[in-house]
């Protein structure tokens, strides 16, 4: 059955749609779905128990206790309520059936669809050494994982977290403020390695060492010891150099695994994520991915990517919801992504690793800048301290970079008495 997008179609209002999911990408679905006048029949399958709720607070104001729990959600329960999206909480798919077009959960219950859009994101990757199914050791990615944390993190208790990547970095910013003693251990020789430019990689290491965290780069972990007074909660890391370090709790953050099982078994293409052409759309046209379990070209770059970011989910899922009802729309945005730590905001669009000059533009030591990454000339990346106003127009002209490959005057950049708009 092909879905019309105007509402004189009979079928428009009896088409069911099956959601898998329920995180920031599931919620916008459906939000999205609505908004483009479909009035058909939507369930929504989430393994968790709770509504769609936004995580990056978790690692942030969440974890801090600035936040309270009903803030974190993406949408109210009356949300779901009034735009009659039927909701299935707790519930994990088990399977997707492609020829009987349904769905069957973990406890039984099987859903028909006649479109199905795969939501499920990605899992924390999990380290599998001695000693790491002590307790004490945490990974951040669900609401309940941050509760259990907040009970183990008081003042004075020793934390040590696994990697430096975002996740690592918040935590410890917000864990060495409540009065934690922080160590923080990276495989790499630089924090954020993965991510941005050496240059922005010092100024946040020196920051969190001003900070009080102990950062130990270049240390892999190769093991973790239990606490003497109890054999099975966690006392110490240990690390590839030898050393050891005391901990009363240990947080890992080494990276996450997009959940692509429940589609690569029922025979849906998938590499490095779920793959989906730029309409979102699987290897199955009646089945559709979104969010951080896609692999999807990026038509402005002209390659494939698998992004974790909100942003990505968002403008994923409208894409999906779009083109299900015929109302064609293409993928086509520049990534971008932010992070806060202590009181800065740091916000990143394009990539810096491809560049091969780097602009700062303001003052590091005021700790508002921006830095620019010029491939031949042409603006690639732009990382943004503390300017927001600044990062917006940045991002702009980091996409008018990808599509018209306009080079930029290095000197007008980094001078402050010529305002963005006009670069
Ligand atoms: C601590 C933390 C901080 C972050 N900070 C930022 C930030 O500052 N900025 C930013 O842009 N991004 C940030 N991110 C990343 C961002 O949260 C993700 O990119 C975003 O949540 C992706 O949304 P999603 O819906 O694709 O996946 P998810 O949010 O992972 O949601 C997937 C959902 O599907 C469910 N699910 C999985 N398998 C099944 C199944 N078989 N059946 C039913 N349900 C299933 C999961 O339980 C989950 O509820 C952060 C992430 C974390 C964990």
């Amino acid at each position: 059955m092909h879905i019309m997008h105007n509402n004189q179609n009979p079928e428009f209002g009896t088409v069911t749609i099956v959601v898998i999911g329920g995180g920031q990408a599931a919620a916008q679905v459906c939000a999205s779905l609505r908004q483009e006048k479909y009035t058909g029949d939507i369930v929504m399958i989430t393994e968790e128990t709770h509504l769609p709720y936004q995580r990056p607070p978790l690692s942030k104001q969440y974890l801090a206790g600035e936040q309270t729990v009903e803030r974190l959600a993406v949408r109210a329960q009356k949300f779901y309520d009034t735009q009659n999206i039927q909701l299935q909480l707790a519930d994990p798919v088990a399977r997707i059936d492609r020829s009987s077009k349904s769905v069957e959960t973990a406890s039984g219950q099987k859903f028909s669809y006649e479109k199905l859009i795969i939501c499920t994101g990605s899992r924390a990757r999990k380290i599998n050494i001695e000693g790491s199914d002590l307790t004490g050791i945490h990974y951040l990615r669900t609401l309940d994982d941050v509760d259990a944390i907040r009970n183990d993190m008081q003042a004075g208790k020793r934390l040590a977290i696994v990697g430096g990547g975002y996740i690592g970095l918040e935590v410890g910013a917000v864990a060495i403020k409540a009065g934690l003693e922080v160590t923080l251990i990276e495989m790499e020789e630089r924090i954020l390695k993965r991510v941005t430019t050496s240059e922005l990689s010092d100024f946040y290491a020196k920051l969190h060492t001003k900070a009080g965290i102990k950062i130990h780069t270049e240390t892999a972990v190769s093991g973790f010891t239990a606490n003497p007074e109890s054999s099975t909660r966690v006392g110490g890391v240990k690390c590839s150099d030898g050393t050891e370090i005391a901990a009363d709790l240990v947080i890992v953050g080494i990276g996450i695994i997009p959940n692509i099982e429940i589609a690569s078994e029922a025979g849906i293409e998938c590499d490095n994520g779920i793959l989906v052409d730029d309409h979102c759309c699987t290897s199955d046209a009646n089945i559709y991915a979104v969010g951080d379990c896609t692999n999807h070209p990026n038509a402005l770059l002209k390659k494939r990517l698998r992004l974790e970011s909100v942003p990505n989910a968002m403008e994923q899922a409208r894409v999906a919801s779009a083109n299900i009802l015929g109302n064609e729309k293409i993928y086509c945005s520049m990534p971008w992504f932010w992070s806060d730590q202590y009181d800065l905001k740091l916000q990143m669009s394009g990539f810096s690793g491809e560049a091969d000059q780097h602009i700062t533009r303001g003052s590091m030591e005021d700790q508002a800048f921006l830095i620019f990454h010029l491939k031949d000339g042409v603006l690639v990346g732009v990382d943004s301290v503390n300017s927001p106003k600044e990062f917006m127009a940045c991002k702009k002209l980091v996409e008018k970079g990808a599509r018209e490959s306009n080079k930029l005057d290095p000197t007008r950049i980094s001078d402050t008495t010529i305002p963005i708009m006009e670069i």
